[in-house]
Formats: C-alpha cells, sequence, structure tokens
C-alpha cells in the first residue's frame, strides 16, 4: 500500500480520496436561498465551472486505521449520462494498492444512488469481506418504507447478510466514529476521525458545495427535509467555525479538505 500520497494526515490516520467521476448541475434549480434578495450565484462565480454549471465530484473517501481499511460512500458507479459520469472508483483504489477484498467496511452516509454506486454491481456486492454500515433511518426510508425507492432496492438488497444498522452514536474502530446528522435524509451521518489532537470530519452532503457553510440560508432541493437540514448544516457551521477540525464533504471540488474561518464576521472556506 504506497501510494497514499494525496492522502491526509490525521494523527497517524491517513484519510484518501477515491474519485470515481464527476456531475453537472444547474447551481440556480438545486441549491437556493429563498430568503436572498436577487441572484445569489452572482456572488459565488468562482464556485461554478466555465459553462456556468456546478461540477460535483463524485466519488469516497478511504480511511486507514490499525488493521481496518474503511471506505466511505461507495460513488456513484457505473453511470455516464452526460450528467453523471462516474466508473472510476475500482481504478482509484488499485492506485492506491487496495482492491475490493482488501475493504473492511463500506459506511454509507446516506443511500442516495451517487453514494452507493459500487455497493454491487448488476447484483453483486463488489467489496466482498466488507461489513455495510448505516443508518437505520435511511434503511427504513430508502429500502423498507412506502417512500421505498426501487433504484435502492435493487442495488442494496445483495448486501442485507453483510448489513450493519445502527440507530446511535458509537465508535466504529480506532479513532472513527460516527453521528447522526439528519435532514438531507433521515439517516444522514458524519464520519469523524480523530488521532492524537488532530480531527477531521467527512460531512457527506450536509453541504454539497462551500457555500452552505458559509451562509445558513441556503437550500438544497435534494434535501429530503429542508429545514431540518439547514438547522443540521448551520449547527455543523457553528461547530466548525475557526475550529482546527479539517472537513472533507462527498461532492466539494476535488474532494479537498479545508476548513471553516470567520473574518470579519464572515465565514470563509479556505483550502
Ligand atoms: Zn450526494
Amino acid at each position: 500500500m504506497s501510494q497514499w500520497g494525496s492522502a491526509q494526515s490525521v494523527g497517524d490516520i491517513p484519510i484518501a480520496p477515491v474519485f470515481d467521476g464527476r456531475a453537472f448541475e444547474n447551481p440556480r434549480e438545486v441549491l437556493l436561498r429563498p430568503t436572498f434578495n436577487g441572484d445569489p450565484w452572482a456572488h459565488h462565480g468562482d464556485l461554478l465551472n466555465a459553462e456556468g454549471q456546478l461540477e460535483l465530484t463524485m466519488g469516497a473517501y478511504l480511511i486507514r486505521s490499525g488493521d481496518r481499511l474503511v471506505l466511505v460512500d461507495a460513488g456513484v458507479g457505473m453511470i455516464n449520462n452526460g450528467q453523471y459520469q462516474g466508473g472510476g472508483l475500482l481504478t482509484s483504489l488499485h492506485d492506491l494498492g487496495v482492491e475490493p477484498s482488501d475493504v473492511t467496511d463500506v459506511i454509507l452516509t446516506h443511500l442516495h444512488f451517487d453514494h452507493v454506486g459500487w455497493v454491487t454491481q448488476k447484483g453483486e456486492i463488489v467489496f466482498p469481506n466488507a461489513t455495510y454500515r448505516c443508518h437505520s433511518a435511511d434503511w427504513q426510508h430508502f429500502i423498507e418504507s412506502d417512500t421505498a425507492d426501487d433504484r435502492a432496492i435493487r442495488k442494496l438488497s445483495p448486501i442485507a447478510p453483510r448489513l450493519e444498522l445502527f440507530d446511535t452514536d458509537h465508535t466504529m474502530a480506532t479513532g472513527i466514529d460516527v453521528r447522526h446528522a439528519p435532514g438531507h435524509t433521515p439517516g444522514s451521518v458524519i464520519v469523524i476521525i480523530s488521532s492524537g489532537d488532530d480531527r477531521a470530519m467527512l460531512i457527506g452532503d450536509i453541504a454539497h458545495c462551500p457555500a452552505e457553510l458559509t451562509e445558513n440560508d441556503w437550500e438544497a432541493v435534494f434535501d429530503v427535509d429542508r429545514d431540518l437540514a439547514r438547522r443540521t448544516r448551520e449547527a455543523l457551521a457553528a461547530e466548525l467555525e475557526d475550529s482546527t477540525t479539517l472537513v472533507g464533504a462527498a461532492h466539494f471540488p476535488g474532494l479537498q479538505f479545508g476548513r471553516l474561518l470567520t473574518g470579519e464576521g464572515q465565514r470563509s472556506w479556505m483550502l
């Protein structure tokens, strides 16, 4: 296991971004700021690509803690419909010296399709030795309830024998904790990595783009419960601002870690 060059070290725990692909959204259709006067994106052109699109990185993070190799989320999978382009995750893992059978745990921050793409392929489990972990509220919402989603059922049902649902915050492995952060989906979770004095958080889709952390009044159309998602995001931003905690989000550009800082009363996202 050698090429962890782009990994972020948190104490003695490395966290590597694992790229699968990318997606393109019209920012004005997906991230709204209902109480803002004017075009909120006029101030955030730096977060858009040359075509004015919001480009979302698709992928996962790989954490090594002791003899555990933990994948946080599983990319968008083998898809290329123009808007969503995936397919690179296994190659990215291979470049890190990791084969699917090496992965010991897959934590799913939530069960939206762009986070579970490589959980199975054509009905077969992709990471044969992994324990799959997610919050029971998401399993209920996407797989078992009246709101269940056929695509999620097809994708996720095969992992049932290897699935461990949880409904409380807990330490999953040395230096790796999971915390419920509902709103984006009922069972969305944050993964907290700590070692020595260092700390990082993988926040899944609590925010899709840094603007949602620097300003409190955004709404994402992807959020199942927009009000709860906003309250969860706001509390998290308040906890993170001016802390030394590194933040990785599921779709931020290049899966780069950053920190949330304040200055002159305005939060900013710093790489
Ligand atoms: Zn997502």
